[in-house]
């Protein structure tokens, strides 16, 4: 298939480019490096299947090529990233969820978008079913990022029912793995070069706060799923397997073999303090599961950052 991937230089985009290309698709990569890294697909740049185009998605592209599929991964996606660009996030949501619905329109491709678990905001039900309309507050600091993909899925929705687009909604929860930078302020990344290069992990607020972190090839192994099945969504794919930061952080200092200690920062305005996904109907659906667990999880990862660091 002829398959264009936008955000594909970024964490999750770059493992999606390699992996569609293993299973012998075309892949057109749409990047601005906003928050991606040139990095990240180097070794693809070669590939005789693979083309990158450096565009910013929320201006219109024009495509020559057939296309089967267009995946819009492109957002900031870390808290840092898009309180930095709460503009450009807003607009990548939006306008370029709209940009990516008209290639998709005009080549009679499938769409497929990444939406989060941020839709359900700092949620009051829990674990989250992807029937739960969510608790986001419109005008915080992480608006810009939650309301964008609100705004997004209801896009792709309106698509299909005026347009009738083949499309899918993915609702990713925390995801983690190699190629994550060490600079862009999640919890996972930012935990573990602290505590390869022996600083202290910083632990926001009292770190009772819960997240549920998925591995990459588990996210990958759901999403190519995903794309096979006859379902639009939204689909939850994540791993329940549910943590408190404090805990995580004392984890990654074992696995590590750190000398390093915790300080407590204060707690970032609207931080959820809970959240794991149902995956009832991602299990039921595409027979999926995650089957990384956290410890094996982040024993690659820290291996991964020990090796890039
Ligand atoms: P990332 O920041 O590593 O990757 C995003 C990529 O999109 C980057 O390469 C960036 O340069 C590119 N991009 C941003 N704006 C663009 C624009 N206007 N035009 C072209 N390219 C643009 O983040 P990620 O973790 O890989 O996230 C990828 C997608 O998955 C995002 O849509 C994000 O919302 C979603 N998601 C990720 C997670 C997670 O835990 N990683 C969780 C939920 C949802
Ligand atoms: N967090 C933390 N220390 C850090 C970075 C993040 O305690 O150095 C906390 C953050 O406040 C949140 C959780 O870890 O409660 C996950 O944060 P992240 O930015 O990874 O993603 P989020 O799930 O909030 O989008």
């Amino acid at each position: 298939m002829n398959i264009l991937i936008t955000g594909g230089a970024g964490f999750i985009g770059a493992h999606l480019c390699k992996r569609l290309l293993k299973d012998n698709n075309v892949v057109i990569c749409v990047d601005n490096f906003i928050t991606g890294r040139k990095d990240n697909i180097r070794d693809l740049l070669n590939e005789p299947n693979f083309r990158l185009i450096s565009h910013d998605i929320s201006q219109p592209l024009y495509i020559d090529d057939d296309l089967d599929w267009v995946m819009h991964f492109a957002s900031p996606a870390s808290p840092r990233g898009y309180l930095r660009f709460p503009i450009k996030t807003l607009k990548v949501g939006t306008l370029g969820t709209h940009n990516c619905l008209g290639i998709a329109k005009s080549k009679h491709a499938k769409f497929f978008l990444a939406s989060t678990s941020e839709i359900y905001g700092d949620p009051l039900i829990h674990p989250q079913p992807e029937e739960y309309f969510g608790n986001v507050n419109p005008i915080g600091p992480r608006s810009c990022y939650d309301e964008a993909k609100r705004a997004a899925e209801a896009m792709v929705f309106a698509y299909q029912k005026q347009h009738n687009i083949d499309m899918r909604v993915v609702r990713i929860f925390n995801t983690y793995g190699p190629l994550m930078r060490a600079d862009d302020g999640r919890v996972i990344s930012n935990l573990i070069c602290q505590a390869l290069t022996n600083n202290d992990l910083t632990v926001y607020g009292n770190g009772l706060q819960t997240r549920s972190f998925c591995f990459i090839d588990d996210l990958i192994e759901g999403i190519i799923k995903f794309m096979q099945v006859d379902f639009s969504g939204p689909l939850n794919l994540g791993n329940p397997d549910e943590i408190t930061i404090l805990n995580l952080a004392e984890r990654i200092i074992k696995i590590s073999g750190s000398s390093s200690s915790i300080k407590f920062l204060s707690l970032p305005e609207d931080d959820p303090k809970q959240r794991r996904p149902d995956i009832t109907k991602a299990k039921k659906i595409l027979n999926w599961q995650p089957r990384v667990s956290l410890e094996e999880g982040l024993k690659r990862t820290i291996a991964w950052f020990k090796q890039n660091l």
